[in-house]
Formats: structure tokens, C-alpha cells, sequence
């Protein structure tokens, strides 16, 4: 039995549903030296034998024995792997990597064999010596003539000691020169391997081989042995284990081949990155800033208590609804279980929300007064008033103002601090007597007071309206001290603005139709708001209302909205950018195809292959994962000077680092591994579809 043996061997391919036979019937048998030349015209199977006898074809039918065992029915990839370290295969193109060394050529299939760097490179030189190609070594691959290239090729197919060398056109894109230097070279060789060469080269085919088979439309049309070898050599092969280590190499090159995609990827990454954090960091951080924006207002302490009656007209769907001020009773009701609060008449009939006001001479457009009650309480607003301070003397003339109001004065605010501001008007309050000779009696409330500012406190300005708060204990302490003259004179006895507002009925608009409500501490807030939120799902009759709590739930819904939409943008932004990766890493898989072809042609394994992919890719993400970090911080304090400057919030954007989903440190490591899993996913799903092209394509020489 020879040492390798095609038997009746017939290879069928069909295109478009027609089958022909690129091998028809072919049984050959090669001993274990001499240069074998296969010669006939294109098209006529020369290529596929080869294929078939390199295991990366298997055949329709008929058998291959190599040393004797039947490798046909072995699977085709178990069949290439036996043959990977038996057979080696040189070709047209020579199929070698420019960008590695020729040293790092040679070596690559016994470093992806497992073999230890320094004893490969060992082997590699004894080889560049035994060829007198030692001159190489210092050369760029990509500067080499084509027949230097062959023989580096030739060095790669060689460093394995496999027992055959196939070469398909080795010289046909070689001049006559380079033509002869790599036939010698393969005669030398065919002193101890099998070479079965395909080539056009008549002279050198004649001059050169061993046995010459003509074939023709997969025939063996012809047989000539010029030198008969027999034989069969001992088992000398290397023995080796699969190793990674080598896809370094290919890492290396492609990241700086390939260096503005990945540039690109890692610009895109970052963006994709820092979206992902500041949209986590502005929903954790808005959340906290949410409490922050309630307290940050010193009118958020009152709100006012009314009451709504409903009047149905009777045999109609119509029905209107009077406003009215409730009862003391109903009013401690629902207040005293509740919080700490003060319950105070409402004196906006008297004093107008929005009096007059004048600062040197000159109108200014319309602030609310507010009244608070902790000008003359022990009432605490520690966060409301970092910024501003409080009047310490119980007086009307003592004012505070809000950032906004103050920048109506003077754009400076500091400067307004203890500048006087005049705010007046009147109302008139018309009593019905019930007498005819004086049916009503009517008394006007008019005041001009002086106020100086004694403090500006910043607050939360999202939709936030110019304000100046005054004292309600010495607006009330006034109308206790002025006297209604008229009616005084009328009754004769002593009646004071404070005692008819006090007895007046409820449904009269002299009562304001309400009452105020001041809290006591600023920890009650949650609770009001909650109240006032109930009251008006359950429609009750009692209707709390406060402007701070407008506002802060219109800031609310509109946080929830933008966290929203940052949140669907995040998670565009996330499989785009992944989807972008995954199209990088397809189009220069697509590009590498090739490299991938003869990388498996040299035994490196598909995950290896797959593996340098990734690796490239968890690269560019690491790096961006970094940079990412480096920027987010420096961004993140940027952003939130930004907002609390424009909203006066704080910390508006906290990506959440310290703490995610109640585990400690958990953001960073759960973003790690997510864009490692998706974009492993985002390259793996296009290279496996890939991934079954066969490799013979790629390999095949144009
Ligand atoms: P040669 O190398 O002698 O020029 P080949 O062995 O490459 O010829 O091809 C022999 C015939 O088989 C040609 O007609 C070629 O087009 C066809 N052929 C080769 N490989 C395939 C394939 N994978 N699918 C279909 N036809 C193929
Ligand atoms: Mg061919």
C-alpha cells in the first residue's frame, strides 16, 4: 500500500441545480518523495484535487487513504485537522500576512500549535539558513519581491515538518528567475516530502518533476514517471497542543491597521457610554433634587385652606359652585391629626397679594407678598435659608425677597440688601346695617408701608415668580391696632379690621373665603402635599392649595417625562452603538475574510479566529469604558453647575457609582459586563453566519 492514495475519487459540484464532476474517477498513488507535477488546461480539476488531498474538499465518492487509514468518512473538519499537521499547502498568492515580519510568518503555525516562541524562532532560523534566506530576516514582508514572498511561504509550509507540501501554481506569477529559485527549492525539498505541484510552466515542469499527471474535465488523461520513488517514512511529525497566545499578533497588527474604525468605535462608544451614565445619573440625581426643589422655595410653609360648596339648580344639569371659608372644626379636622401647623385667618382681602410697590420713586411690576409665619416663630428652614437670612425683628418693615424679585431692583442683588422698597393700596369694607336711615356703613383700609429688605434667599426657580415675604404675626398685629372709625363710631364700641375679619361670615370675600395654613417644620412638607394631593382625588369639600406644590408637582411630571425620554434615548444609544460595532467588526470581518481562510488553512481553530475579533473589540470597549469614566465626572460637575446656576438644584445629575439598586458599587462592574455580553452578542451572531462560507473560496487565486 503507498503512503497516500486517491481511489476512484469523483467530485461533484452543482450549479443552479446542474451537477458536473470536477474530479472524475480519480485513483492516484504518491509515495512519500519526489516532485509530482499535475499539469492541464484551466477549469480541469487541478485545484480541487489538491483541495480533496489537503482534506478542505471532501469527495462525492470513492476514498482517500493517507499512511494507510481511510480518512473519507472521518468528518471534513476532523479530516483538514489530521491533515493540518501532515500537509501543507503553498499558493499562487502566497497567502503571507505584510504587516508580520518574514520571521513572524514562519513561525505563526507553530506558534498557533502551541509551540514556545523562542524554540519556534529557533526552528524558523535553522530554516532561513538551510535556504541561504537568512537575509530576509531583516526585511519588511511588504518590500519583498514576489519569489522571496513564495519562499517565505514556502518556510511557513515547511516549519510544521509536514510529510507532503501542495503547491498550487507556486511560480505562476513568478518571473523566470524567481521562477527557478523557488523550483530548487522545492526540488531540495522533494529529497525527503511528497510536493504535488500544480503548474502551467512546461519547461519547468519537464525539467523539475518527478512524475508528471496530465489531467483533463477531472480525468487522468496522462501518467509520466520519469523518477520512481517507493516509501514510507517513520513518524516524525510534531506533536502539539492548540494555544492563543499567537492571536496577539493579529490583535497587535489589526488594531493599527485598522486604526480610524477604531477610533471611530471608541468616539462612538464614549458617546454611547456617557449618555448611558448621565441618563442613569440624571434619574437618580432628579430624584433627590425632586425633595431638594420643594424645600428650596420659602413660601413652600403655606398654603390655604378653603371650602367648595356645590349648589345643583334644580331640572337642570347645571350647577354652580360657591367658594367659602370653612369652619375652625373642619378645618382642625383634617390639620391637627396631621402635622404641626398654624391655623390664621387670611387676610388678603385687607392686604393685597399684590400691592402696590415702589422703589425710588419708580413702579415695580407686580411681586406676590407672601405672608410666613416664621419671621415671628420658631419655625426652622435650615435648607431654604443657606442663602439668605431672616429679619430677626418681628416687624412689617422687615422684608425678605426672592432671588428674582431682587434682580428687579438692581441686576447686583447684593446690592438690594437694606434698600426700602414701598408697597400700598386699600380696600374698602362695606358694612350693611339692616337700619334705613344708615344702611351701610363703609370703612377703608389703607396702608403705605416701608419695607427693607433685610434678606434674599435663592430659591428653586423653575417657574418661580418674583416674591416678597413679610411678617404675617405683624400684618396681623396691625390690623389689631387699627380701628375701623365708622363702624366703631356706629357701634359704638372699640372694632379693629383684625375683629371684622375675625367675625365676618365665612361666605363673605372679606374672610378671603379661607384660612392659612402655616406648617411648623419643614419635615411635614411630604405629608401636606400628600393631603392636598388626596383631597383632590377624593373630591373633598375642603380644597388645600398651595403654589409651591404646583410647582414642584409641575417639575415633578416634567422630570418624569425627560427621564422618559433620556431613558428610551439611553437605550437607543446602547444597541446603536453596539449595532455600530457589530457593523465594524462584520465589515472588517468581511474584509479579513481572507485572513480568517488562511489563518484556518495554517490549523488555527475558529474560536481562536473569533477570539481576535473580540479581543480588537473588548479593547476598543475597555478603552472607551476608561475614557468614559474620565469624562463623566469632569461632565457630570460641569452639568450640574450649569443646572444649579439656571434651577438653583444641586446635584441634578448623580450617576449613581456608590450605590445602584441598593448594592454598593454595582453600576460599574453590571455597565462592564452588559456592553461586554451585548456586544459579544453584536459580533458573534454576524461571524458564525460567516462563518460557514467556505474557506476553499477565500483561498482560491484569482
Ligand atoms: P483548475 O484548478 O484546474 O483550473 P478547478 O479545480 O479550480 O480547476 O475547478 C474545476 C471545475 O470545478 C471548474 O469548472 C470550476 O469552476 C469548478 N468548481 C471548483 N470549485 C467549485 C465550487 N466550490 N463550486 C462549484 N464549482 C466549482
Ligand atoms: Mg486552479
Amino acid at each position: 500500500m503507498s503512503f497516500f492514495v486517491l481511489k476512484h475519487v469523483t467530485k461533484t459540484y452543482s450549479i443552479e441545480k446542474r451537477s458536473f464532476n470536477a474530479l472524475n474517477d480519480v485513483s492516484l498513488s504518491f509515495a512519500n518523495k519526489g516532485l509530482v507535477s499535475i499539469v492541464g488546461k484551466s477549469g480541469s480539476g487541478k485545484s480541487t484535487l489538491l483541495n480533496v488531498l489537503m482534506g478542505l474538499e471532501k469527495p462525492t465518492n470513492g476514498e482517500v487513504y493517507y499512511k494507510n487509514q481511510n480518512i473519507t468518512k472521518i468528518s471534513k473538519s476532523s479530516f483538514s485537522k489530521l491533515h493540518l499537521f501532515e500537509i501543507s499547502m503553498i499558493y499562487q498568492h502566497y497567502n503571507i500576512f505584510d504587516e508580520l515580519t518574514p520571521l513572524e510568518n514562519v513561525i505563526l503555525p507553530l506558534l498557533i500549535r502551541g509551540i514556545n516562541p523562542k524554540r519556534a524562532e529557533d526552528m524558523a532560523l535553522k530554516l532561513f539558513r538551510k535556504f541561504s534566506l537568512g537575509y530576509l530576516l531583516k526585511q519588511n514582508t511588504e518590500v519583498l519581491s514576489g519569489g522571496e514572498k513564495q519562499r517565505i511561504a514556502i518556510l511557513r509550509g515547511l516549519i510544521t515538518n509536514p510529510k507532503v507540501i501542495l503547491a498550487d501554481e507556486p511560480v505562476g506569477a513568478l518571473d523566470s528567475t524567481n521562477a527557478t529559485m523557488v523550483m530548487d527549492m522545492f526540488k531540495e525539498i522533494s529529497k525527503e516530502k511528497l510536493v504535488i505541484m500544480v503548474s502551467h510552466h512546461k519547461k519547468l515542469v519537464e525539467q523539475y518533476s518527478d512524475r508528471i499527471i496530465s489531467i483533463e474535465d477531472g480525468k487522468i488523461i496522462g501518467d509520466e514517471i520519469i523518477n520512481e520513488y517507493k516509501g514510507y517514512d517513520s513518524d516524525n511529525t510534531l506533536k502539539a497542543s492548540y494555544s492563543n497566545l499567537w492571536t496577539k499578533l493579529f490583535i497587535k497588527k489589526n488594531l493599527k491597521a485598522n486604526l480610524k474604525k477604531n477610533i471611530f468605535s471608541l468616539v462612538v462608544n464614549v458617546f454611547g457610554f456617557l449618555v448611558i451614565m448621565l441618563s442613569f445619573g440624571f434619574s437618580n440625581g432628579s430624584k433627590e433634587s425632586e425633595r431638594e426643589a420643594l424645600r428650596n422655595n420659602l413660601a413652600c410653609e403655606r398654603a390655604t385652606i378653603t371650602k367648595k360648596i356645590t349648589y345643583k339648580v334644580e331640572n337642570s344639569p347645571l350647577s354652580f359652585i360657591k367658594q367659602t371659608r370653612p369652619s375652625r372644626d373642619e378645618v382642625n379636622e383634617i390639620v391637627k391629626p396631621n402635622f404641626h401647623a398654624e391655623v390664621s385667618y387670611n387676610y388678603s382681602y385687607l392686604f393685597s397679594d399684590y400691592p402696590e410697590i415702589t422703589y425710588n420713586s419708580t413702579r415695580i411690576d407686580s411681586a406676590e407678598f407672601m405672608p410666613i409665619y416664621s419671621l415671628c416663630d420658631s419655625f426652622t428652614l435650615p435648607k431654604v435659608l443657606k442663602y439668605g437670612a431672616l429679619p430677626t425683628k418681628e416687624s412689617i418693615e422687615q422684608i425678605v425677597v426672592n432671588e428674582e424679585f431682587a434682580k428687579s431692583i438692581d441686576p447686583n442683588i447684593n446690592k438690594v440688601i437694606d434698600k426700602v422698597i414701598i408697597f400700598s393700596g386699600q380696600s374698602e369694607i362695606s358694612y350693611a346695617t339692616g337700619d334705613n336711615d344708615n344702611p351701610v356703613i363703609k370703612d377703608t383700609y389703607s396702608y403705605s408701608y416701608r419695607g427693607k429688605i433685610v434678606g434674599i434667599v435663592k430659591e428653586f426657580n423653575f417657574l418661580n415668580t418674583p416674591k416678597v415675604y413679610y411678617s404675617y404675626l405683624s400684618l396681623e398685629r396691625e390690623l389689631k391696632n387699627t380701628l375701623m372709625d365708622n363702624l366703631s363710631r356706629y357701634k359704638n364700641e372699640r372694632f379693629t379690621f383684625y375683629d371684622y375679619v375675625n367675625n365676618v361670615k365665612d361666605d363673605e370675600s372679606v374672610s378671603g373665603y379661607s384660612y392659612n395654613l402655616f406648617l411648623k417644620s419643614v419635615d411635614d412638607l411630604d405629608k401636606l402635599y400628600l393631603l392636598i394631593q388626596e383631597n383632590k382625588e377624593n373630591e373633598s369639600a375642603l380644597e388645600i392649595s398651595s403654589s409651591t406644590y404646583e410647582i414642584y408637582t409641575t417639575y415633578s411630571s416634567f422630570i418624569d417625562t425627560f427621564s422618559i425620554a433620556l431613558f428610551a434615548f439611553m437605550v437607543i444609544a446602547f444597541f446603536g452603538v453596539n449595532f455600530i460595532i457589530g457593523m465594524i467588526s462584520l465589515s472588517s470581518f468581511i474584509e479579513r475574510k481572507k485572513e480568517s481562510a488562511i489563518l484556518t488553512s495554517l490549523g488555527a481553530k475558529d474560536k481562536s479566529i473569533s477570539s481576535i475579533f473580540l479581543l480588537e473589540n473588548y479593547i476598543v470597549i475597555g478603552a472607551s469604558l476608561v475614557l468614559s469614566f474620565l469624562i463623566i465626572f469632569p461632565a457630570q460637575l460641569g452639568l450640574n453647575a450649569i443646572f444649579s446656576n439656571v434651577f438653583m438644584l444641586d446635584n441634578l445629575i448623580k450617576v449613581p457609582i456608590r450605590s445602584f439598586l441598593g448594592i454598593p458599587y454595582l453600576f460599574i462592574p453590571l455597565l462592564i459586563i452588559i456592553s461586554l455580553l451585548v456586544s459579544t452578542l453584536f459580533i458573534l451572531i454576524p461571524l458564525t453566519i460567516y462563518k460557514n462560507k467556505s474557506i476553499v473560496e477565500e483561498l482560491r487565486d484569482e
